[in-house]
């Protein structure tokens, strides 16, 4: 029966009574022929397994190397060692899995985050990798806890869809007809007709258009899962498959939806810091380190910790676009031609500019509002300047854009008058517009980045280290 062990986490609570208890694990160090830590990813504090000398036989100990699996079973006794207040005592020992010292990549020292990329299917085995998910794992948990307790409905919307109007980035196309022999229509073209769902279809960039329709019904709303986008950036802040939380609200203008993304976006990390701590602490530590190789110029003013404090207790800076772009105008940066990219009133932001408002200028994450028409989505409520929709980014410090948002175009007419000067076919997108014709209210809603939030609270600096998987162009392996 494999199911009496007990966790690391929780026998490290327990006061020593002589108990007899199981635990299993993977090796992470063997001392002397005598000190196991045994880790089984219940938390990054080892558990020290005593094997007193002489008692087990010298072949079975020679198995029993960083990475190896074990079952043991012993007694509880308070521990002499320092770092710990109790250890275990074998009795029985049994390798489960050997791992040959002489193959096992992992050792028992420092490995660089490229390194462990290449071995994504064992780098959970690490310290930071065991910190970055547990805490990816609450922050997921506090996602649907936050949306449940305010009476959203969880929406899965498609992955697959036929939709290709919403402009948020290139599509992957999903598609089962033969590469050689591709069925074509007289002119030429590929022939949909032919293909499995009898048109051309893609891989979802987001499940908004989706979330509108149900928000028609449920007034609140949420999806949480994967959108794909095959653009070709390679950045540290693009993957080509991740994960997005996108709530949709009836009722809510472009205020409300201010405000609940940034109550959302502080219940999220106050729930990790309360429930996460050692693994934040970890991280923190990690991240000063990693910043103690830089010039004293480029390290944070504060510590991980103190950065979510701060985000979760200070209200988040609101400024409109063309107020953002006043204050790039008359940065120091930009006078002193420190930005690559040119700043006028209508640009599409750089990730520089971005990060120059949060980092150095406010020093917290900005909402800006209110962004050129020209450069935003369709679907966006038109305001009343003619040039400006009800737009909203959220600009987070070390990241830049972490929620894009706004409140959706609600009138008919209008929506229709600006899909058609974008030669958005009204025709395909009939469901959509059917919203606005049956019972139209003003409605909002935003899209967070789930890998972007990862980063943020681990304090990691490469969204490939936030996914357990990451797919990138060239990408794909595990
Ligand atoms: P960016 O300008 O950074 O590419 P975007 O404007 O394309 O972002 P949206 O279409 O508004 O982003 O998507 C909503 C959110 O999804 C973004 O705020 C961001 O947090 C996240 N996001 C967008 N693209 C990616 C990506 N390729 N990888 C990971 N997260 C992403
Ligand atoms: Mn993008």
């Amino acid at each position: 029966m494999f199911n009496k062990r007990v966790k690391i986490k929780e026998l490290l609570t327990w006061q020593a009574q002589d108990q007899q208890v199981t635990v299993m694990g993977w090796v992470k160090t063997f001392r002397n022929n005598q000190f196991i830590a045994l880790n089984d990813g219940s938390t990054n504090t080892n558990l020290q397994v005593v094997v007193e000398l002489g008692k087990f036989d010298e072949n079975l100990l020679k198995r029993v190397s960083t990475g190896a699996s074990l079952k043991v079973e012993g007694t509880l006794v308070a521990s002499l060692g320092k770092g710990q207040s109790v250890e275990l005592k074998a009795n029985k020992l049994e390798v489960l899995g050997d791992a040959d010292p002489e193959k096992f990549p992992l050792q028992p020292k420092e490995h660089s985050l490229e390194f462990l990329r290449e071995i994504a299917h064992l780098r959970f085995r690490t310290n930071t990798f065991g910190s970055i998910f547990r805490v990816r794992h609450a922050l997921a948990f506090a996602i649907h806890k936050f949306f449940n307790e305010k009476g959203f409905v969880y929406m899965q919307t498609p992955v697959i869809t036929a939709s290709d109007a919403e402009g948020a980035g290139e599509m992957f196309k999903v598609t089962t007809l033969p590469f050689d022999k591709t069925p074509r229509n007289e002119d030429g073209t590929v022939n949909f007709k032919e293909d499995f769902f009898g048109k051309a279809t893609n891989l979802t960039v987001s499940g908004q258009l989706e979330g509108e329709l149900a928000a028609m019904a449920f007034a609140e709303i949420y999806t949480f899962g994967p959108t794909f986008r095959a653009e070709n950036s390679n950045t540290t802040r693009h993957l080509a498959e991740f994960w997005m939380i996108e709530p949709e609200m009836a009722f809510y203008d472009l205020e409300d939806n201010m405000n609940l993304a940034e109550e959302f976006i502080k219940y999220i990390i106050k729930y990790a810091m309360d429930n996460n701590r050692e693994d934040l602490e970890f991280l923190a530590q990690r991240l000063q380190k990693e910043e103690s190789k830089l010039p004293q110029d480029q390290r944070s003013s504060m510590s991980l910790i103190e950065k979510l404090s701060f985000v979760v207790n200070n209200q988040f800076e609101r400024i409109t676009y063309t107020e953002a772009i006043e204050i790039l105008l008359n940065s120091p940066a930009y006078k002193k031609k420190k930005f690559q990219y040119d700043v006028k009133w209508g640009i599409d932001m750089q990730s520089e500019h971005e990060r120059y408002l949060v980092e150095k200028h406010f020093k917290k994450p900005v909402i800006v509002t209110n962004y050129p028409a020209e450069i935003k989505a369709f679907y966006m409520r038109q305001n009343e300047d003619g040039k400006t929709v009800a737009a909203m980014d959220i600009l987070a410090p070390g990241i830049g854009e972490i929620v894009g948002g706004s409140q959706r175009e609600e009138r008919l007419e209008k929506l229709e008058a600006r899909m058609k000067s974008m030669h958005i076919p009204t025709e395909e997108m009939w469901w959509y517009l059917d919203t606005r014709r049956f019972g139209s209210v003003p409605h909002a809603g935003f899209g967070l980045g789930f890998e972007r939030m990862v980063l943020f609270v681990t304090g990691m600096t490469n969204i490939r280290d936030v996914i357990a998987f990451p797919r990138t162009p060239k990408n794909a392996e595990f």
